[in-house]
C-alpha cells in the first residue's frame, strides 16, 4: 500500500456528536480491517444505549434553530459540503477503498456522487413549497412542509460514502438534524464525512455520527423514541426488524433493502453494450451492490456465442487490491467472504462446476474469482437469494414473454436490465417488469435525480430525485375561514 494511502485514514477514530469527536462511554474499540490485506486500519469508537441518546438529544437541540434558518442558508451551507467533498475527492476515494476494498477508480465515483448529492439538495433547499387549494369563497386554504426533526440513517458497508450523502443531504436540505449509524465495517468515511461538514460551517450536533454495532447503537437508534424517521439501507431480514421498531414509534420508515435483479439480452442487442453491461452490472463493488444485476437472461438463440464472450472477458478482469485501481477489489470482510464461498457451493451443487471462477484467490485479503454459473434454472437457491457476490446465474429464454415471466420470477424488484434494438420490446418489458428501475441498454443507468427504490421485498419509498424530499417533511394543512367580516 502506497505511504499516501496510509496518510489517508487516522489511527484512532471516536464518535462525532455535538460537532466534535467524542469518546463513546466505554474504552471498546472496533478494529476497522483492510480487506485487501486484512491488516488494521484504524480503531473505531463503539457507542453504547447512552451515547446514541446522547447524540438524539443534541440534534433535537440544534434542529431547533436550523429550521428557523432560511432555507436559502441551508442550501449555502450544503452547497459548502459538496465543494469540501470534491476538494478531499482523492483522500475521501482512498478512504472507501481502504475499508470497503473496491477499486479507487470505482471510489472516485462514489465520492463525486455524494458531492454531487449535496449540491442536488443544495438546490432544492429553497424550493420545498406547499399548495394553495380552492375551497369556497368562504376559505384559504394553503400547505405548509415542515421538516420531521431528528431523522435515522443507518447505512451499509457496500457503498459507505455514497449511501450516507443519499439520505443525509435531503434530510438537511429539508431542515431536519441527522444522526447516522454506519456498517460496523466501514464507519470511517461517514466519521471523516461529518467532520467535514462541520469544518466548512454545519453548524454542531446537525450530523452526528455513532459508529458501533447495528444490535447496540442500530437498535438503540432506530427504536429511539426522539427519532422521527429512519432510512435504513441493508439487508431485508434487519431491514423489516429496523422497521418494526421504527413503527412501535410511529416514525416514518424507508427501506432500500436488496435484489437479485435480472439483465436480459435479446439477439437484436448491440452485442458490446450487452457484454459491457452484464460485467458491469455483476462485477462493479465485487458484486456488492443492491442494483447488482446478478441473474442473466440470455435468448436461447445467442445463449453459447454470448456466454463464450462474457467468459472471456470475465476471465480477463484483474483481481487485486483496491488501491492498485484492479478491475476487482476483494469482498469487504471475513464473514462475507465465508457466505459468498457457501452460495457457490450450492451453486456447485444444484448446477454442477461454473463456467469460470469459483474459487477464492490464494493469499491474504477477501478476494474471490468472478464466477459464472450456467444452466440455472429460476428455482434453484442461487437464483433466488442474493448472493451479495461476483457470482453471475445464467439461464436462457425463448421468447418475451418467457423473458419477462423470468424476470418476475424472484420475491425482489429492485431493478432490471434489458438489451434489445427494438424500441417497442424494451416499453413492454419496463411496464410488465415488477422492478423500480427499468435500464435499457446500459446497466445503472440514471443518477442522483432519478428515484432509486424498490418493488416487491426490496424495499418501501423511494431516494434520490425532487421526492426524496418527501421522506423528510411532513405536510401541514392551513385552512381559514375569511368569512367573518
Ligand atoms: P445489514 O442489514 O447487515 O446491515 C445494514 C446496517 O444495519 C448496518 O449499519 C448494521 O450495523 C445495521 N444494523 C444491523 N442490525 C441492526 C439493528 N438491529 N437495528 C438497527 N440497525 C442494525 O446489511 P449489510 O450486510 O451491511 O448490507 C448489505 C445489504 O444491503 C444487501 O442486502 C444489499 O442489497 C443492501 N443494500 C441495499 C441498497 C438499496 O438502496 N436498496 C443499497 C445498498 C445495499
Amino acid at each position: 500500500m502506497s505511504r499516501e494511502a496510509l496518510a489517508a485514514v487516522s489511527n484512532q477514530y471516536g464518535l462525532w456528536i455535538d460537532g466534535e469527536e467524542q469518546p463513546a462511554e466505554t474504552d471498546e474499540q472496533l478494529s476497522v480491517l483492510n480487506p485487501a490485506t486484512e491488516g488494521e486500519l484504524a480503531t473505531v469508537a463503539i457507542a453504547t444505549e447512552n451515547d446514541v441518546d446522547e447524540a438524539v438529544r443534541v440534534a433535537r437541540d440544534a434542529f431547533e434553530t436550523w429550521n428557523r434558518q432560511t432555507p436559502a442558508e441551508r442550501g449555502r451551507i450544503l452547497t459548502d459540503i459538496a465543494a469540501a467533498i470534491r476538494n478531499e475527492k482523492e483522500r475521501l476515494a482512498q478512504i472507501e477503498t481502504l475499508e470497503n476494498g473496491k477499486p479507487l477508480t470505482e471510489a472516485r465515483g462514489q465520492v463525486e456522487r455524494a458531492a454531487r448529492h449535496f449540491e442536488y439538495y443544495a438546490g432544492i433547499a429553497d424550493k420545498i413549497q406547499g399548495e394553495s387549494i380552492p375551497l369556497s369563497e368562504t376559505y384559504v386554504d394553503y400547505t405548509v412542509r415542515e421538516p420531521l426533526g431528528v431523522t435515522a440513517h443507518i447505512v451499509p458497508w457496500n457503498v459507505p460514502i455514497y449511501l450516507f450523502a443519499r439520505s443525509v443531504a435531503p434530510a438537511l436540505a429539508a431542515g431536519n438534524a441527522a444522526v447516522v449509524k454506519p456498517a460496523r465495517e466501514t464507519p470511517l468515511g461517514a466519521l471523516e464525512l461529518a467532520q467535514l461538514a462541520t469544518d466548512v460551517g454545519l453548524p454542531d450536533g446537525l450530523l452526528n455520527v455513532v459508529s458501533g454495532h447495528g444490535s447496540e447503537a442500530g437498535a438503540a437508534l432506530t427504536g429511539h423514541p426522539e427519532v422521527s424517521s429512519v432510512t435504513f439501507t441493508g439487508s431485508d431480514s434487519t431491514g423489516v426488524r429496523v422497521g418494526k421498531s421504527a413503527i412501535e414509534n410511529v416514525s416514518e420508515v424507508v427501506l432500500e433493502l436488496g435484489g437479485k435483479s435480472p439483465n436480459v439480452v435479446f439477439p437484436d442487442a448491440d452485442w458490446e453494450a450487452a457484454l459491457e453491461g452484464v460485467i458491469t452490472g455483476i462485477f462493479s463493488n465485487a458484486g456488492q451492490v443492491c442494483s447488482a444485476g446478478s441473474r442473466l437472461l440470455v435468448h436461447e438463440e445467442i445463449h453459447d456465442e454470448f456466454i463464450a464472450d462474457l467468459a472471456d472477458r470475465a476471465t480477463a478482469l484483474d483481481v487485486g487490491p483496491g488501491i492498485d485501481d484492479a478491475d476487482m477489489g476483494p469482498l469487504t470482510s471475513d464473514d462475507h467472504l465465508e457466505e459468498v464461498l457457501e452460495y457457490i457451493d450450492i451453486g456447485r451443487q444444484e448446477a454442477g462446476d461454473p463456467v469460470i471462477g469459483g474459487d477464492r484467490l490464494d493469499g491474504d485479503g477477501y478476494f474471490v474469482e468472478p464466477t459464472i454459473f450456467d444452466s440455472v434454472t429460476h428455482d434453484m437457491r442461487i437464483a433466488q437469494e442474493e448472493i451479495f457476490g461476483p457470482v453471475l446465474t445464467v439461464s436462457t429464454f425463448a421468447d418475451e414473454e418467457e423473458a419477462i415471466e423470468l424476470a418476475n420470477a424472484t420475491d425482489y424488484g429492485l431493478v432490471a436490465g434489458i438489451y434489445t434494438e427494438n424500441v417497442g420490446r424494451a416499453h413492454r418489458f419496463a411496464r410488465e417488469v415488477d422492478a423500480g428501475q427499468i435500464y435499457i441498454n446500459e446497466f445503472f443507468a440514471g443518477g442522483n435525480e432519478t428515484p432509486f427504490g424498490g418493488f416487491k421485498q426490496s424495499g418501501i419509498g423511494r431516494d434520490n430525485g425532487v421526492q426524496a424530499i418527501d421522506n423528510y417533511t411532513q405536510i401541514k394543512n392551513v385552512c381559514a375561514n375569511i368569512d367573518h367580516r
